[in-house]
């Protein structure tokens, strides 16, 4: 699995709209499983320091 920058001219086999609880899980699923996946979340990019579920204790 590996990730990569989307080309709107890029084919593949799903697209999930949001990346929340059950977007995020089932791209992954697919990804997993070998096929293309691209998400579209219409929020801010998250990165690991700045989101609201990351437990600092
Ligand atoms: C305060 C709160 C506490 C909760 N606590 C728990 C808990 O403790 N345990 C539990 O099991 N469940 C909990 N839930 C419920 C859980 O959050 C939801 O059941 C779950 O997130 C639903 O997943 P989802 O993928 O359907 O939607 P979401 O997680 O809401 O994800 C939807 C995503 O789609 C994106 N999106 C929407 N429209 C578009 C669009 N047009 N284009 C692109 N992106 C779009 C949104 O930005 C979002 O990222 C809680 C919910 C709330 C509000």
């Amino acid at each position: 699995m590996s990730l990569a920058p989307f080309k709107p001219s890029q084919q593949v086999d799903f697209v999930a709209i949001g990346s929340g609880a059950a977007g995020g899980v089932m791209a992954k699923e697919l990804a997993t499983a070998g096929l293309s996946v691209v998400v579209i979340e219409q929020g801010p990019y998250l990165r690991e320091r700045i989101s609201s579920t990351t437990s600092s204790a």
